[in-house]
């Protein structure tokens, strides 16, 4: 459907349970601004955090356009950029942080304290198009599916989390959740060098694909009647596969339980990297004389910093495959009503398409 001149349809974020599609103005480019018009843009859980109104998501204020994981095409440059030129691919780094404040300084640029998130604080991609700084975009080569470039956020969240589980050549790692983030972790443990990967994950389908990008061993947590084995049972498993000794463990489900049973099963001298999101009033149970007598590292790690770059070399060189987990598309004029399926037949990663 060919738009009016100057006009964009939008999802807007009216509130809590609430979203709504609008033809409105289109955005134009300030200074130093590019408008790209959006090809493609990722639902977060973050995303569903927000609409869902759940405490300590990401500060949106309503009405907003959320979508913070997207790729387009350069339309028009605003006055003074250079290095762009209309209709050339980009993927956007939506945190823009300021680059003068103490963290900022300090390095530590995923604490600005000015931090703007386009598709949070500020509009994001669930809309035709959508004004960015030009620092925060990158290049893709024609050669690459804006699909695909669209999941150089996520990828660029997990780099973080991977540098700081301290992988090593030669090391053993546990990954527990094979949803899209664990799906991505597995992979970029092997290319850190993970010698032996073993993947938790109670969904068969999640546990092919885990096999398929290649796990060496993949286990249900659960017995037949559906009750957890236990630690022993787990370890029985692991055994028998030769492994001794996770030097790493992820999480990637967001749950105390299953950040529990990442801390008990890490071997000693190990790091246990808390990746899922958990609410934030969940409380979990730790022995500090665990943590002393097998001198864990408990980590964790928070956005994207200084990571986009590589997480869309990885994607453009085809050693990371983003494609395989996604679940679906999803046209922007259906977003709402999307939203509004229950969680269980939208499980997986979507991607929206104007
Ligand atoms: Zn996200
Ligand atoms: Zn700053």
């Amino acid at each position: 459907m060919k738009q009016p001149e100057r006009h964009m349809l939008a999802v807007y974020y009216d509130g809590p349970g609430k979203l709504a599609l609008r033809m409105v103005p289109r955005p134009e480019p300030g200074p130093g601004e590019l408008l790209v018009r959006i090809a493609a843009c990722g639902i977060c859980g973050t995303d569903l955090h927000i609409y869902s109104g759940a405490p300590g998501a990401a500060p949106v204020v309503a009405p907003r356009i959320l979508g913070h994981e997207f790729s387009g095409f350069v339309e028009t440059l605003g006055p003074g950029v250079t290095g762009f030129r209309p209709g050339k691919q980009v993927t956007v780094d939506p945190n823009d942080n300021c680059g003068a404040c103490p963290p900022c300084r300090g390095n530590l640029p995923h604490f600005c304290t000015a931090m703007r998130g386009i598709g949070t604080t500020v509009d994001g991609a669930f809309a035709e198009y959508c004004v960015v700084p030009a620092k925060q975009a990158l290049p893709v080569p024609d050669s690459v599916s804006l699909l695909a470039a669209a999941m150089t956020e996520p990828v660029a969240c997990c780099l973080h989390g991977i540098d700081r589980a301290a992988i090593r050549p030669g090391d053993d790692v546990l990954i527990i959740g094979a949803g899209m983030i664990g799906l991505l972790m597995l992979q970029l443990a092997r290319l850190s060098g993970a010698v032996r990967t073993v993947v938790l994950e109670p969904l068969a389908a999640r546990r092919q694909q885990a096999e398929a990008l290649g796990a060496t061993l993949v286990l249900d947590p659960l017995r037949p009647d559906g009750s957890p084995k236990d630690d022993e049972e787990l370890r029985a498993a692991f055994a028998a596969a030769g492994i001794r000794r996770f030097a790493s463990s992820i999480e990637c489900v967001g749950s105390t339980a299953t950040m529990e049973q990442a801390f008990r099963l890490c071997g000693y001298a190990g790091t246990v990297l808390c990746f899922g999101l958990a609410g934030p009033d969940d409380v979990m149970s730790l022995r500090p004389y665990d943590l002393f007598s097998r001198e864990l590292t408990l980590t964790s790690s928070y956005i994207n910093p200084a990571t986009m770059a590589r997480a869309l070399d990885l994607i453009v060189n085809r050693r990371i495959d983003v494609s395989s987990m996604l679940a679906g598309l999803v046209p922007l004029s259906e977003l709402p009503e999307w939203f509004r399926m229950p969680a269980a037949s939208r499980a997986g990663k979507y991607i929206v398409t104007p």
